[in-house]
């Protein structure tokens, strides 16, 4: 079986979510005969080719057409790669830029996709893959017919691959930009000045939920209790809908999904939707001032009581 793993990265180093996704790469082709490829993408990729060649030998589709990551283009640079080299298996991780990429790619294929997959294994040779269905109330099994197969691997569902102390070889990819698509332009893109560790990647992150009043509140207490912990900031979705968090920290079934070390939830009752992005955690904790609040079934931590008076305490502890 061959295997290529798509490399999403920052432009010096790769994605700690692909990191995870070479990691499944890596446990599958133990279980079965194979080879595994990375391939990065972009402009200028000296740094980023050098990290991704330390999970497995590394190809690279380095040009100024691909400087900025616009869907038509990746996806038809990464269909022709997946063609040329005779891939079994596409591998990328569960992310904003592969739902868009990533499904392209599948489509223009046409061969079969599982999404957000957390586990697998073979059964008589065939690979059956796990994903979470219907907010991660049930966990399906499936198989894909069809070839190539195309998985995208949900962020932290497998540990990182430790990179080798000798990369591997790194090949540069012939490119002939006049054949790629040209249907999106990128205008312009704005984002807020945001200090915080992105939630997707943070070892820690403290969410806020509709108990903060306020956008001053939640920076008080969700911001600052982050900020002690090194960790990133997240919301239930009624904090963004009353317009107290910025709608890109929402973790949930329609937000981000996020696995970090420990998750603290301050004011969250716990609805199904939201345990849909956070329950994976590793450590929850939460405070919440009903003993009955659903989020304490899940909760390795629980504190009963009020997080107006709760956090500054911890703030002033951890600080102290
Ligand atoms: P609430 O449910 O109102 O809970 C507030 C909690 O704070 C309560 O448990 C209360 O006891 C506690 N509390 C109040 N005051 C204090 C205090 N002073 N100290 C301590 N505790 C206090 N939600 C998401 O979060 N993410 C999603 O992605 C998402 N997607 C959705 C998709 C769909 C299709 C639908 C229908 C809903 C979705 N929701 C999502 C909404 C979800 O159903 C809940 O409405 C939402 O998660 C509730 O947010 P919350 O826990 O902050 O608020």
């Amino acid at each position: 079986m061959r295997l290529l793993v798509i490399m999403e990265h920052d432009g010096a180093v790769v994605r700690a979510a692909s990191r995870s996704a070479a990691a499944f790469a890596n446990l599958v082709i133990q279980e079965t005969q194979g080879e595994i490829e990375t391939l990065v993408l972009g402009c200028d990729l000296g740094k980023v080719a050098a990290d991704a060649a330390t999970y497995a030998p590394t190809l690279t589709a380095d040009h100024s057409a691909l400087r900025v990551a616009v869907a038509d283009r990746y996806a038809q640079v990464i269909a022709r790669v997946v063609l040329e080299r005779k891939v079994d298996l596409l591998v990328a991780a569960s992310t904003s830029w592969s739902k868009d990429i990533v499904g392209r790619t599948a489509g223009l294929l046409g061969g079969a996709m599982a999404s957000d997959v957390v586990g697998f294994e073979f059964e008589e040779d065939e690979l059956l893959l796990r994903r979470p269905m219907f907010a991660g109330a049930v966990t399906a099994t499936v198989a894909l017919e069809g070839h190539p197969r195309i998985v995208t691997i949900r962020a932290s569902a497998f540990d990182e691959i430790e990179p080798a102390k000798t990369p591997f070889e790194v090949t540069t990819l012939e490119l002939d930009a006049e054949t790629l698509p040209d249907r999106i332009v990128l205008e312009g893109a704005e984002s807020r000045a945001y200090q915080r560790p992105d939630l997707t990647e943070s070892r820690v992150v403290v969410s806020g939920g509709r108990a903060i009043k306020n956008s001053e509140d939640y920076e008080r207490l969700v911001g600052r209790l982050a900020d002690s912990l090194g960790g990133a900031a997240g919301s239930s979705r009624a904090l963004v809908d009353a317009g107290v968090a910025p709608n890109e920290l929402q973790v949930g079934q329609t937000g981000k999904i996020v696995a970090p070390d420990l998750y603290i939830a301050l004011g969250i009752s716990g609805a199904v939707q939201h345990l849909a992005g956070m329950k994976n955690s590793k450590v929850i904790v939460a405070i919440n001032n009903d003993p009955h609040a659903p989020i304490f079934e899940i909760a390795d931590y629980a504190l009963l009581g009020d997080i107006y008076q709760l956090v500054p305490e911890l703030i002033e502890k951890l600080d102290g």
